[in-house]
């Protein structure tokens, strides 16, 4: 049974906003490109992962989470797609990786080879499998729950994959998850089906997703390089101006009554987690405090905090 299923990542959402909101040559832009590039594969890496994974129904209690962020002491960590089965729990550390695959052993190392042949290192899932069991076995123990944990990665369908030796840790293509998993032995019961029921509630009331906001912290960047405007979702440009009581573009002369929501949450995701009255004219453009004030009473998720000039608005 599934206790938790997998929603896109907002940091995309985010970063495609950051992207057209700064300077066509900004030295981070090729940065938050290859960055939503990576997060998007990585997604539908994942979507394809628990495609397959919805033909596995074994016959015993069982419990699937896909990704989970758990803390332990400080330390985040997020583990891609967890099984709980009556004598282990299975991790699965999901790749999608367009490359051929190189795994050198003696020392472990991951090489992407591309079609022309250039090679490049990247960070071995089997050291992130290692160290997310790791903490997870101490989250586990913490509860008294003493379980072995095995990891799995698992690569698309399409890599060409070449080992040198045997790795360490199995790896599958992801279409095979399903079978693999149906061939696991379940030798003991150390848990019961109330124990695993408890447990996947447990891990998912503790599941705590990332928050890469707000993107001007994590890029280093000035607020006075994020470009103002309303987005314009028909021309996809930074030009609707609020007029007639309306937002209306611009370039393409589209209308709209609720752009300045997007807009609100492109603030949170960029800048910082309140806006203020002066903050929301400057970046949406417009002149007068009172339609600003009418504009962001009508958006439901927030909440104004204080009275007057120091007022603010935040998400509740
Ligand atoms: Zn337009």
């Amino acid at each position: 049974m599934i206790y938790k299923s997998r929603s896109v990542p907002l940091e995309i959402d985010g970063l495609i906003t950051l992207e057209r909101r700064i300077a066509q040559d900004h030295p981070i832009r090729s940065d938050i490109a290859r960055r939503i590039y990576n997060m998007k594969a990585g997604y539908s890496g994942e979507r394809q992962y628990d495609r397959y994974i919805s033909e596995f129904k074994p016959s015993y209690p069982h419990a699937i989470m896909h990704d989970v962020c758990l803390k332990l002491d400080g330390i985040y960590f997020q583990i891609d797609s967890l099984l709980i089965t009556p004598s282990k729990i299975v991790i699965s550390e999901v790749k999608n990786l367009a490359e051929k695959i190189i795994v050198k052993t003696k020392p472990l190392q991951f090489i992407k080879e591309t079609p022309n042949g250039e090679r490049f290192p990247f960070r071995s899932p089997i050291t992130e499998l290692d160290r997310k069991i790791h903490l997870l076995r101490v989250w586990l123990s913490q509860m008294q729950i003493d379980v072995p944990i095995e990891g799995i990665v698992t690569f698309a369908y399409n890599n060409e994959l070449q080992f040198e030796e045997t790795p360490p840790v199995d790896l599958i293509f992801t279409y095979e998850i399903a079978a693999y998993l149906r061939n696991l032995k379940i030798e003991r019961d150390m848990l019961n089906r109330q124990t695993i029921h408890k447990l996947a509630n447990k891990i998912v009331s503790a599941h705590r997703p990332f928050n890469p906001f707000p993107l001007v912290e994590r890029y280093s960047l000035q607020q006075s390089e994020i470009m103002p405007g309303v987005h314009c979702p028909s021309c996809n440009q930074l030009t609707m101006r609020w007029m007639n009581r309306k937002w209306k573009c611009l370039i393409c002369n589209h209308l709209g009554r609720s752009e300045h929501q997007n807009a609100v949450r492109e603030w949170f995701f960029i800048n910082k987690n309140t806006i203020t009255n002066q903050e929301f004219r400057k970046f949406t453009l417009l002149d007068n405090r009172h339609t600003a004030q009418y504009l962001l009473a009508g958006i439901p998720q927030l909440q104004m905090v204080g009275k007057s000039k120091g007022s603010f608005y935040k998400i509740t």
